[in-house]
């Protein structure tokens, strides 16, 4: 995924920016960057922040910055922020999105007279510098991210740095946010999580709607393209992605996940003397479990908890294998709050279902007498096509396929995988039976996607909900 920040000031942007820029280190893992400009121009760092937390690895950059105006983001892949000379002047430019169609974009660009694009270690181009390769064909730079956003397949929120003011520019379809926020006399700053900027003295100024652009500056944030009318945001953004004190489209991460929760309760009907303890798989599955423990009654416990001191955030190496590994290592037991005891374990979501598979195995070796599973979410059915949810690379990575494949084969008809997502139908519950055997799980329910809407309380229309329905 990635997250971003940018801040207009009178004064001096940089502390800001840090601190912004940092507040969306949950949102990327690989690489992060910050540049300004100033006096002196544009100055811009890049670091890779697998191994070490971002404030340690941009805190000497911050002394030799200076500048009103800034971008920072947090990168899951691409090397960011790119700085760009073009026949629209130097610019910065820093992108979060999804672009399945780069080598027909590409092929299109050399027929326009393009010469190269730098490849990075992956074999791939940095969807960064490809999508400033769009703006670049065109003769200004709001046809060009207009033009970059129509021809991209997937998705697209991009900022865009010039010497005297900072372009915003929201996704067609809104899939990730871009909030922005005003401080009172002194400025304006964008970001993609609205708490990042309340500790820095801004206040909620407002949401940017799908496909419009605007203009920031240190006296105003002006619309240049009004939005348009069909959205599409991203439903994982409250499920697992958001940080439980970010609010999108005005709905709050952590309300929405006890409604989850809630919902999950009210199906269940479960009292105590179906299950002792509610817990989480921390720490995405937490506000969820506690909507379910308020609902039902039954208390909330952690029978684990993850050892963080020396596990920061950031520290998650690329490799499936080694993911799985350190998330484990990660979790501590608490023998006392397991030891013969029926647990109601709830996680945001099942991928691959290997992490949750481990983790009800180390729960029985704990002593468990019994790991019921509630995901907050339905089964993950389709793989997505629209930000980089880094946790499948292909549908068949999907547990969900996979039990499907056992059943159907590979090449399943598109109203039979439909049926299998449908909660009421009959391959539903087949489809469950066989996820809760393969991974050991004492009972297995799913939250309903109709519940999951309702949660979130926006109209169905509005958000994206592919990777469980398929609907476009
Ligand atoms: S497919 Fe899923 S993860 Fe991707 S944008 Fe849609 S809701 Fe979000």
């Amino acid at each position: 995924m990635g997250g971003f920040f940018a801040t207009a000031l009178k004064e001096d942007c940089v502390f800001d920016l840090f601190y912004g820029t940092d507040y969306h280190s949950h949102l990327g893992t690989r690489r992060a960057g910050m540049v300004v400009h100033g006096r002196d121009g544009f100055n811009r760092a890049i670091h890779n922040i697998e191994n070490a937390p971002f404030r340690s690895k941009f805190g000497s950059d911050v002394h030799d910055m200076e500048g009103n105006l800034g971008i920072g983001c947090i990168s899951d892949y691409d090397p960011q922020p790119l700085l760009v000379r073009s026949h629209h002047g130097t610019y910065a430019i820093i992108c979060v999105g999804k672009i399945n169609n780069s080598d027909q974009l590409i092929s299109q660009i050399f027929k326009n007279g393009g010469s190269h694009f730098q490849e990075m270690t992956t074999g791939e181009v940095n969807k960064t510098e490809l999508t400033a390769a769009l703006i670049n064909q065109k003769d200004n730079l709001i046809e060009g991210i207009q033009y970059a956003q129509d021809v991209i397949e997937g998705s697209m929120t991009l900022l865009l740095l010039t010497h005297e003011a900072i372009y915003l520019a929201r996704d067609k379809y809104g899939r990730t946010p871009i909030i922005v926020g005003q401080k009172e006399g002194e400025g304006f700053c964008a970001a993609f999580e609205s708490f990042s900027y309340l500790n820095l003295g801004y206040k909620d100024y407002r949401e940017l709607g799908p496909g419009e652009i605007d203009v920031l500056t240190p006296e105003a944030c002006t619309c240049l393209v009004k939005p348009g009318e069909k959205m599409r945001i991203c439903t994982f953004l409250w499920v697992y992605y958001g940080y439980p004190s970010a609010r999108y489209e005005g709905v709050s991460v952590e309300e929405m996940r006890y409604r989850c929760g809630s919902a999950l309760a009210k199906r269940d009907n479960y009292t105590t003397d179906d299950i002792d303890k509610v817990a989480a798989v921390p720490d995405s599955g937490t506000a969820h479990a506690m909507g379910y423990a308020n609902e039902s009654g039954v208390p909330f416990s952690r029978p684990f908890v993850k050892y963080t001191p020396t596990w920061p955030r950031s520290f998650m190496p690329t490799h499936q294998n080694k993911r799985n590994l350190i998330a484990k290592m990660k979790l501590i037991p608490v023998h006392e709050l397991i030891d013969g005891k029926k647990l109601l374990i709830i996680d945001d979501s099942i991928v691959r279902g290997t992490q949750l598979g481990e983790t009800t195995e180390f729960l029985y070796e704990s002593g468990a007498k019994e790991v019921h599973i509630r995901p907050a979410c339905p089964p993950i059915m389709f793989g997505c096509k629209y930000i980089n949810f880094s946790r499948s690379n292909s549908d068949m990575e999907l547990i969900a396929r996979q039990v499907i494949a056992e059943e159907e084969g590979e090449n399943v008809d598109r109203t039979i995988l439909e049926d299998y997502a449908n909660p009421d139908s009959d391959r539903y519950h087949m489809m469950l039976e066989k996820i809760r055997a393969r991974l050991n799980f004492t009972t297995l329910a799913y939250n309903r996607l109709d519940d999951l809407i309702e949660a979130a309380g926006i109209d169905k229309d509005k958000l994206c909900t592919y990777c469980w329905d398929g609907r476009e």
